[in-house]
């Protein structure tokens, strides 16, 4: 097969991706003191579909999209995240990325397994039919492993609530019964719960806040760095700013914004797009290089995977790193950033809101009731608070760093309902 340098380096970062989500679950379980058949179980999803799907483009030509669904491990229940649309989608990512989710829902100890599914495609060069007939066309696809009780997708990067809606309808259509429980992240009107949009950032939001303690200050008058600002980067830009600390610094795909008193949060949300676009708007720019090694006391990663690396790792000037984003830091750069005692708050365990909220979407669907906001986010602040300090409690007393903790709080769960099951 002939594939272009570009391509061939975007395979060999995601292997990279999983192979060292593999070796932190290996150590996980060895901690935990499982066999190595647990790991054989648990090292790669148990099913993974590819798909093809021909798209009627708006000039009248078909173009042939390939699209994945990876089901990690279902021996706690039904298996659930996200899709995304993206350039850079790749198997092998997205296999990772449902290792990932099967440990989000194990740390904050939701009756779930991980699941992932994602197109190959630019969604910003696309048009709105062109985008629909897509989703569309991938829940054609992958219907008949998916469903309210299987596998239960959400959003993802460049992924929303509009895109959820066009699923939801066409799996309705095709089993011929209204189905909200099979997708989350829906819009309100349609079955989705309140709080979901915000959810991944309030989660985060509350993992700083907890980290922060530890670390004796508090967000008042901190000075926050957010890499990325899209949804998840945007509404913790908010949520930071709102309370009281200073967002220093924030960036996009085409560059980053820095100001030592604070940027105008509020201006900057106003004015960007619905891919978290904002930085084209300005001159005075300086790349995302700089803003991850700028000063401050907290840096959040929210953009995409491999963005602290040995390479910059020895010059983060942050106290503490909250990773919004799936697998923004190499496992070099843990080591490093722990040796030097940044307090790292790992993705697995940070970004863990927006699944906490989908399954409280699920359980309103599956009930037919609805909560209010102030039920949504009282439950949340208790899922992730409760989960924050277990995995902290357990860093400590196992002396682990705290991804290796998460992943032996994400990983109990699982490796039990295996071996009651008998798999194992
Ligand atoms: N895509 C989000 C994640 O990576 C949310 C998944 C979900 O809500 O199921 O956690």
């Amino acid at each position: 097969m002939v594939t272009n340098s570009n391509e061939s380096s975007q395979q060999t970062e995601s292997l990279n991706l999983l192979t060292s989500t593999q070796s932190v679950i290996k150590e996980a379980l060895s901690k935990l003191g499982y066999q190595e058949s647990m790991y054989e179980l648990l090292k790669e999803p148990l099913r993974v579909l590819t798909v093809r799907i021909p798209v009627r483009m708006d000039n009248g030509e078909v173009k042939v999209f390939t699209g994945y669904r990876a089901q990690h491990n279902d021996a706690v229940g039904p298996t659930k995240g996200g899709i995304r649309f993206h350039p850079e989608v790749t198997e092998e990512e997205v296999k990772a990325l449902s290792i990932w989710m099967s440990l989000k829902a194990g740390i904050v100890d939701l009756p779930y397994g991980g699941g992932k599914g994602g197109i190959i495609c630019d969604p910003r060069e696309m048009s709105f039919p062109e985008l629909e007939r897509l989703s569309r066309g991938y829940v054609r696809a992958i219907s008949q492993v998916v469903g309210p009780t299987k596998d239960i997708p959400a959003p993802d990067v460049f992924t929303n609530s509009q895109i959820m809606a066009w699923m939801m309808d066409e799996y309705s259509c095709i089993r011929e019964f209204d189905s909200p429980g099979f997708i989350t992240g829906k819009p309100i009107a349609l079955g989705g719960s309140h709080g979901r949009e915000t959810a991944t950032a309030k989660g985060v939001t509350i993992c700083i806040r907890e980290a922060a303690k530890k670390r004796g200050f508090e967000l008042n008058g901190a000075r926050v760095v957010v890499q990325g600002f899209g949804n998840a980067g945007a509404y913790l830009s908010k949520f930071m700013h709102d309370a009281g600390a200073k967002v220093v610094g924030i960036s996009d795909a085409y560059g980053a914004l820095y100001d030592p008193n604070g940027l105008d949060i509020d201006y900057l949300l106003d004015r960007r797009d619905s891919f978290g676009t904002v930085t084209k708007l300005f001159s005075n720019t300086i790349t995302n290089k700089e803003l991850l090694e700028s000063e401050c006391d907290i840096l959040v990663p929210a953009a995409i995977e491999n963005q602290i690396t040995a390479q910059n790792a020895p010059h983060i000037k942050a106290a503490i790193v909250v990773e919004a984003a799936n697998g923004p830091t190499t496992l070099e750069a843990t080591k490093i950033l722990t040796e030097r005692g940044i307090l790292l708050v790992p993705d697995v365990l940070a970004s863990a809101g927006g699944v906490t909220v989908s399954y409280f979407e699920w359980v309103q669907n599956n009930q037919g009731y609805y909560w209010s906001e102030e039920e949504v986010e009282e439950k949340l602040e208790k899922v992730m608070v409760r989960s924050f300090e277990n995995v902290y409690t357990t860093s400590q007393t196992r002396r682990v760093n705290m991804r290796l903790a998460a992943y032996m709080v994400g990983a109990r769960k699982m490796a039990e309902a295996s071996r009651f099951r008998g798999w194992v």
